[in-house]
């Protein structure tokens, strides 16, 4: 029982760490997220224990707020949104499960946002209105995206890819700017979450004949992530809470040990 789990966990490792070098985000979080954080459907739509990351990750941090890093949580605050108001939109329009499903994902990751901004008292910028932003750059890209998507199931489904590309790029940024553990817990989450629904659109585009191709990650990074499974977190004992040096070692089980 025991070594089964272990080369479970060791095969999702490879795997995840193909796609996330590529990916640019060569800083991760060096163990990786544990897999009681995610949770994935057979659809591929990802959600994150916010509770779990927050109580692993976000409890007793330590990153010093600066401009960049609040804005950025701005900004992935609503890109989410962006994401949940499209695939809503084009679940009324076209009424396939992807776009019933991954929009519950997108709120659970706006939520996760949410989540850090309030450990920082930052505000939400987030309108309760679907389809407006604060962000003129985001309202622009929805509303275009709203169009594009609107001509076509197929249109939908690659406006849908072209987010969740979109996502791993702009999540990614946050590598530049000095992020703590909480930070990078916060990105690798949604990063996998987006890899996930990036793989989900690509499947049903290619059960309908269609060949995906890339649209803001480069053509190998793409590769990468389309060509392998569901990524489901790591399994082992990973999640440590750098503020006290507890462990958190899988579903169950709960914290292991502090540092002292
Ligand atoms: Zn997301
Ligand atoms: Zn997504």
């Amino acid at each position: 029982m025991k070594s089964n789990r272990m080369i479970n966990g060791l095969i999702i490792v490879l795997a995840s760490g193909l796609s996330l070098q590529s990916c640019s985000t060569t800083n991760e979080l060096a163990a990786g997220l544990p897999a009681a954080i995610v949770s994935v459907a057979d659809d591929g739509t990802t959600t994150i224990d916010t509770d779990l990351l927050k109580t692993v990750y976000f409890d007793g941090a330590s990153t010093p707020m600066t401009d960049p890093l609040g804005e950025w949580l701005k900004f992935m605050r609503e890109e989410e949104k962006v994401a949940r108001d499209l695939y809503l939109a084009f679940y009324e329009t076209y009424k396939i499960p992807v776009f019933k499903n991954i929009p519950k994902a997108e709120q659970n990751h706006m939520n996760a946002v949410l989540t850090l901004m309030n450990v920082y008292g930052i505000a939400d910028p987030a309108s309760a209105e679907n389809g407006v932003f604060v962000n003129p750059d985001l309202q622009a890209l929805y509303n275009d995206l709203l169009a594009k998507g609107k001509v076509s199931l197929i249109e939908a489904l690659k406006v849908g890819a072209l987010v969740e590309e979109t996502d791993i790029v702009d999540l990614a940024d946050v590598y530049e700017l000095s992020p703590g553990d909480d930070f990078k817990a916060l990105a690798e989450a949604l990063m996998l979450g987006s890899r996930n629904h990036l793989r989900a659109f690509n499947r049903v585009l290619k059960i309908n004949g269609v060949v995906l191709l890339p649209s803001a990650l480069d053509q190998s990074a793409f590769d990468e992530i389309v060509n392998s499974d569901w990524e489901r977190g790591t399994g082992l004992c990973n999640g440590i809470n750098t503020n006290t040096g507890a462990q958190y070692c899988g579903k169950g089980r709960g914290f292991r040990g502090g540092r002292g």
